[in-house]
């Protein structure tokens, strides 16, 4: 049998190990009140246990390792956060440890405490033939309340994950919300492909400047297209020309550089997609609304939000082109639905979050909860093979929660940690 460390962690959390009579390897007695907090950042990997070895009852932390000559291997003698272990937790005992006061670390050996069993539905649950994930062929058995309340603590940690990364950029911004709302914002109307420009567009196109021409669709229009770096150049249709024009005085009056039209990306793209129909919406959306995180703070009704990318018009121009001075087939350059949803999804019930997280103001943590519900489930391959397995996301709060598990759990075999997986394991229901 090949232990890891994981391994021994969950052996340990849920003390699946035979218990009579427990010893440390100097043949002190051990009773535990409290096995720790599961620590999964560096130090100790028990914090909080509670923990009788001995006639002393102890309140501290619990490290564990396969072989205890890990502990010298890892240097944790002189490492201040490993002061407080009260107890070293071993498969095996190759060697003692002697901490710096000349005592030897109360340890416990669980080499002959582990029930081979559960060693082996461990290894088949994670090791065994998959095509999806590891646990395809027993998820489909996990009871509805387990899947639900996983899939719930997993879609929290994305959120706190994209917490953070709004929280960055709003101390980088001097804490002003609805800048760093405009910049996400701008990355998201990109749709990945063209994520990186429209960042740098906003980054370089303040939303003070844009604030000061809001009652002026055009020079709107010319400030995003002139720093997409699109007005460059020779142009023939009246309309670029009079953005260029625009641009021009504007550009020399904000001191603004475009950023490298290079970096805009049509290939393989849908033209209803293409980055200048994309700009054509975003100045669209600009100028309709300004200050439009305040705006949202206040919107309650899912429809309302999504009036307002739904109510935006695009410059005429753009009904019958996709590009500048190519004339196309005359269509609806107005967001879409499912692009809508995408924008819903990725900044507002982020943001939304955030806010409620940064101010703990729970008020709008649960609007951003309540918006993901609202919203219909993604459809790609992840979520259509997990419908397959029985977990059906009903909407786009589960279907994100979903690719969290995919990408962040299953991915990387990290079933021990996951609630889905420890039902597996503590049911003994592994299918294949
Ligand atoms: S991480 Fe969880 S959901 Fe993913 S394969 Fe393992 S047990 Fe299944």
């Amino acid at each position: 049998m090949l232990f890891t460390e994981d391994f021994l962690h969950y052996v340990w959390k849920f003390r699946l190990f035979d218990k009579s009579n427990l010893k440390t390897v100097d043949g002190e007695e051990i009773e535990i009140f409290s096995a720790g907090m599961h620590n999964t950042h560096s130090g100790p990997d028990f914090h909080n246990a509670r923990i009788r070895i001995g006639d002393t009852t102890w309140a501290g932390n619990v490290e564990v390792h396969v072989p205890s000559s890990d502990w010298r291997k890892h240097d944790h003698t002189n490492d201040k956060a490993y002061n407080n272990v009260i107890l070293h937790v071993v498969y095996r005992d190759d060697e003692p440890v002697i901490l710096s006061d000349g005592r030897r670390m109360p340890t416990l050996e669980l080499e002959n405490r582990i029930p081979p069993e559960l060693y082996n539905r461990f290894h088949s649950l994670v090791y065994g033939n998959q095509t999806i994930i590891p646990c395809e062929g027993s998820i489909g058995h996990v009871d509805d309340m387990t899947i639900r309340t996983w899939l719930t603590r997993v879609l929290i940690e994305r959120l706190e994950k994209r917490a953070k990364t709004v929280i960055k950029a709003l101390n980088n911004n001097r804490g002003d919300w609805e800048e760093t709302f405009y910049q996400f914002l701008a990355a998201n109307f990109g749709f990945k492909t063209n994520a990186l420009p429209f960042e740098l567009l906003a980054k370089s196109l303040p939303q003070n400047i844009l604030a000061k021409h809001k009652n002026n669709p055009m020079q709107i229009e010319a400030l995003v297209f002139g720093q997409a770096g699109f007005l460059e150049g020779d142009l023939i249709d009246e309309y670029p020309k009079k953005l260029k024009e625009e641009y021009s005085f504007l550009r020399k009056k904000y001191s603004l550089t475009p950023i490298d039209n290079h970096l805009w990306k049509f290939m393989r793209m849908r033209p209803q997609n293409f980055p200048t129909i994309r700009l054509a919406q975003f100045a669209a959306l600009i100028v309709r609304s300004n200050h439009l995180f305040s705006k949202i703070l206040d919107i309650r009704e899912v429809k309302s939000l999504r009036d307002l990318f739904t109510e935006i018009n695009v410059n005429p121009y753009w009904e019958d082109h996709y590009r500048f001075d190519v004339p196309s087939k005359p269509s609806s350059k107005n967001l879409g639905t499912s692009s809508i949803d995408v924008l819903l999804l990725n900044t507002l019930a982020v943001f939304l979050f955030s806010y409620g997280r940064h101010l703990q103001l729970e008020y709008y943590t649960s609007r951003s909860l309540k918006l993901l519900e609202n919203l219909p489930a993604e459809e790609n391959n992840i979520i259509a093979n997990f419908g397959v397995l029985g977990v059906k996301a009903k909407n786009a709060f589960e279907s994100q929660a979903v690719l969290e598990l995919k990408n962040n759990y299953c991915n990387f075999k990290k079933c021990l940690h996951c609630g889905i997986g420890n039902k597996i394991l503590a049911d003994n229901k592994i299918y294949k």
